[in-house]
């Protein structure tokens, strides 16, 4: 089975390459809508602004949906302070510390740009002390410092920027030689990059999968409302979400890592238990784990009352929610599994 990776690492840096925090998608949403035309695969659109291809499989009346999400991590302005920088809210589960002298991008209402960098209040040694190392990192002890002359609040308000506009991190995105993969975001779109790579793998080999199948770019997992919308005949989803590396878990960054139970919901163990049967036959490393604090489109899905088959698969990541890291041999892994679901 050959699977271009080089194609999913292009694909997976030029996403993360597009901010798209939650509520503000539309663009990443609009690069994979031609992906998926580029491989003459017929887009449909939720009314929510999420977009799924659909491949016609040899049984039309059982369907099968497959889910990454592009939606990352964010923050919004809440607050314009009195000496012109800004005060943000969160969009997503943020640790305030792992953004702390990320540079970022604030988007005004028009669509213009500007940089700036997440700091604390105090942030320098020689002016405050001790205290840089001691005050907490949180939503009031964080502020962003605009690359622009702004003293005042008048100052930033004249550069258009206000209240409501997004704010997107810098991915700093590296494949490093040994193959390692260190971006923000590799959660969830490196997940995206191998749902391409799935689809490509069909049409460059001109296989039918044995169900329809869509293939689901959600919107808003990480608010936890990515999925809806689906079409009446699924029968079964599968969301293709990180695996979790960490003490006291199994997930590694070289697996593709089923998910057994997360913090909402153990998945369906008919449907885990033939992924896992799947990865066996065809020698592809895997690993069975329990995600702590986690919640997939999957499984939040069901929890909103959607009547579908679920399961959880993912590369392995470490660091999730901060600089994060994972391997592409991962994400061959997941390809393969997922082709593996789809023909078998
Ligand atoms: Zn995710």
């Amino acid at each position: 089975m050959f699977i271009d990776m080089k194609y999913v690492k292009e694909i997976m840096l030029e996403i993360l390459n597009i901010p798209s925090p939650a509520g503000d998608t539309f663009e990443s949403i609009e690069r994979l809508r031609k992906e998926f035309e580029s491989m003459d695969i017929k887009v449909s659109d939720t009314n929510k602004g999420a977009i799924f291809g659909t491949i016609k499989g040899e049984n039309n009346e059982k369907q099968k949906m497959i889910t990454a999400h592009v939606d990352t991590l964010g923050a919004m302005v809440k607050e314009i302070k009195s000496n012109g920088r800004l005060k943000l809210s969160n969009i997503g589960g943020i640790a305030w510390n792992s953004l702390e002298g990320e540079n970022i991008v604030i988007k005004t209402i028009r669509g213009k740009k500007y940089t700036g960098v997440i700091l604390p209040t105090k942030a320098s040694l020689h002016v405050h002390s001790d205290e840089v190392r001691e005050m907490p990192r949180t939503e009031e002890t964080m502020e962003v410092r605009i690359d622009e002359v702004v003293y005042t609040k008048e100052d930033t308000l004249k550069l258009g920027i206000g209240v409501g506009d997004f704010v997107s991190f810098y991915t700093r995105s590296i494949i490093t030689e040994s193959g390692y993969i260190k971006s923000r975001h590799i959660d969830d779109k490196a997940c995206v990059a191998v749902l391409f790579g799935v689809c490509k793998y069909l049409k460059d080999n001109n296989i039918k999968p044995k169900f329809t199948t869509h293939f689901f770019i959600s919107n808003y997992e990480e608010l936890g409302h990515g999925v809806s919308g689906i079409p009446e005949k699924t029968t079964e989803l599968l969301a293709l979400d990180i695996g979790t590396v960490g003490e006291g878990h199994t997930s590694d960054e070289h697996s593709v890592c089923i998910c057994a139970k997360d913090s909402r919901t153990p998945y369906d163990f008919g449907f885990r238990k033939k992924l896992v049967e799947l990865a066996e036959a065809a020698n592809i490393n895997y690993k069975v784990d329990v995600h702590y604090r986690y919640g997939s489109d999957a499984s939040l899905a069901v929890m909103q009352g959607v009547d579908v088959n679920f399961a959880c698969i993912g590369p392995g990541v470490d660091a999730t929610h901060h600089y994060e890291r994972t391997h592409i041999n991962s994400l061959e892994n997941n390809i393969k599994l997922i082709i593996e679901y789809l023909t078998k």
